[in-house]
């Protein structure tokens, strides 16, 4: 081989990393490598033409035949023995040797990924994993957390765009389209530069959360060169311990009831997680819940929520709801009234139903007069509120981890935080009274310990201890 060098990317200060591919096999392993190469070429990276020159070698290969499987593992063994970094893909990578183990990583342990053939994605993440994405100098500008809205000591992690639900009071699907799931190697990229540059809550949100990867069919990604499912319960494993040795918060959003979110209640009993669980129910009522077209309508959620504390008894659950919607009796509305007193749901938010332009419920007979509507949401508020303030004050006596998000003065005039149980903006805060001695300081963005003294509304009152 030569030592040239074909540069595919955008012109940029400093130099495009290099990246040896070779493509063994047939044309639709061939194809495979014009996709990839294709969107390498579309991120700024380079291509080498040598082992020895590239910043990372990629070698697609064939398992069809024992001549073309020796090949593919000669080629691999080359490039290991020449450049050290090499990523597998192709039919070969997707073999099993006799043992049930995969062939490719038992002849060649040192490969840093393996994947299937029609795998670009997966490759990229790899890719990405290794030698990190060019500067593009229309990104770059902006720092490596992309810009952000939200203090620095918090900030919402996006993990998916669109929902493949059509409940019948939204728009959104029409809106923003069926669900994508963002690469699950990104969003761990992410999550781990937005630590890295001192977040100390991320805060999940999608349409969907739990949905995270059914557009993919839960494909297998890649993050520090190891393979991850495009799944919650993956998702949510990996970012708890990305957060774990910078001492941060991971909080969930938007978590629809499905049975596989079980699976992630244990994860918040161990820590690794906030036991925070954003579930936006809607209603209790199954005929209402019908009608609203709901994910999970058919789910017993009672016997779930009970299950959850009883598996994680610091469980929060936070949830939406909307009285009045068309055709509720006042009997569904009394299921409503009566699930929220039993499901003792720490956080709730409630909406009058009112019909949004294109939405599916507006053509639903049985509306209701505003009124009704209203009183109705002022009466699940007034059962809502009792349940919630009835909870906080089971929090008096005791010493809670609380995050700062105001601290004037270093706190000596006191200041306002935050404990696991309540997400920035839509839930309570704790004042945090000033401190009695003077050596006792906060800043924002700091966990601190707070002894919880009193309740003020939705908001608890504590000093420092
Ligand atoms: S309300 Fe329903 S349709 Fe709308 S985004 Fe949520 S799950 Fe999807």
């Amino acid at each position: 081989m030569s030592d040239s060098v074909s540069t595919a990317g955008s012109a940029t200060a400093a130099p495009a990393p290099r990246i040896g591919f070779v493509s063994l096999g047939c044309p639709k392993a061939l194809t495979d490598s014009e996709l990839i190469l294709t969107q390498l070429s579309a991120e700024g990276y380079a291509t080498s033409e040598t082992f020895e020159g590239a910043d990372l070698v990629i070698v697609n290969t064939c398992g069809f035949i024992d001549d073309a499987v020796k090949e593919s593992l000669d080629t691999i063994g080359e490039a290991l023995a020449a450049n050290g970094k090499v990523i597998v893909t192709g039919c070969l990578g997707a073999r099993t040797a006799s043992d049930g183990e995969n062939l490719v990583q038992q002849v060649h342990p040192k490969v840093l990924a393996v994947t299937g053939p029609h795998a670009t994605q997966e490759v990229m993440d790899a890719v990405h994993a290794h030698v990190p994405k060019p500067h593009d100098p229309f990104v770059d500008l902006v720092p490596a957390t992309g810009v952000k809205l939200t203090p620095k000591h918090y900030a919402y992690l996006k993990i998916s765009e669109g929902c493949n639900h059509r409940c019948s009071f939204c728009i959104i699907p029409g809106l923003r389209g069926d669900l994508v799931s963002r690469p699950v190697g990104d969003v761990l990229g992410e999550a781990q530069r937005l630590f890295e540059s001192g977040v100390k809550e991320l805060l999940v949100i999608s349409q969907d959360t739990s949905a995270y990867g059914v557009d993919v069919k839960y494909r297998t990604g890649f993050w520090d060169g190891k393979p991850v499912r495009t799944r919650m319960l993956d998702l949510v494993a990996r970012l708890g311990e990305i957060a774990r040795p910078f001492g941060a918060w991971v909080r969930l959003h938007y978590v629809y009831p499905y049975p596989h979110v079980d699976e992630v209640i244990p994860l918040m009993a161990e820590g690794l997680v906030l036991p925070y669980l954003d579930v936006p129910f809607q209603h209790a009522h199954p005929d209402v819940l019908k009608r609203m077209k709901r994910p999970a309508s058919g789910g017993r959620n009672l016997e779930r929520i009970q299950a959850w504390r009883a598996a994680c008894p610091q469980l929060v659950v936070r949830s939406t709801f909307i009285a009045g919607f068309p055709g509720e009796t006042e009997e569904e509305f009394q299921t409503l009234l009566d699930f929220m007193q039993e499901a003792q749901i720490d956080r709730a938010g409630c909406f009058a139903y009112s019909p949004v332009e294109g939405a599916a419920a507006n053509d639903l007979p049985g509306a209701l007069p505003d009124a009704v509507r209203e009183e109705r949401r002022a009466r699940f508020m007034a059962v809502a509120e009792a349940v919630s303030t009835a909870r906080l004050a089971q929090r008096v006596g005791a010493t809670m981890q609380v995050l700062v998000d105001s601290a004037p003065a270093l706190g000596r005039k006191g200041g306002v935080g935050r404990t696991y149980a309540d997400a920035p903006e839509i839930d309570g805060t704790v004042k945090i009274l000033p401190p009695t001695k003077a050596s006792k300081t906060m800043k924002v963005g700091e966990f601190v310990r707070v002894r919880i003294v009193g309740t003020s509304g939705h908001d608890l009152v504590g000093e420092l201890v």
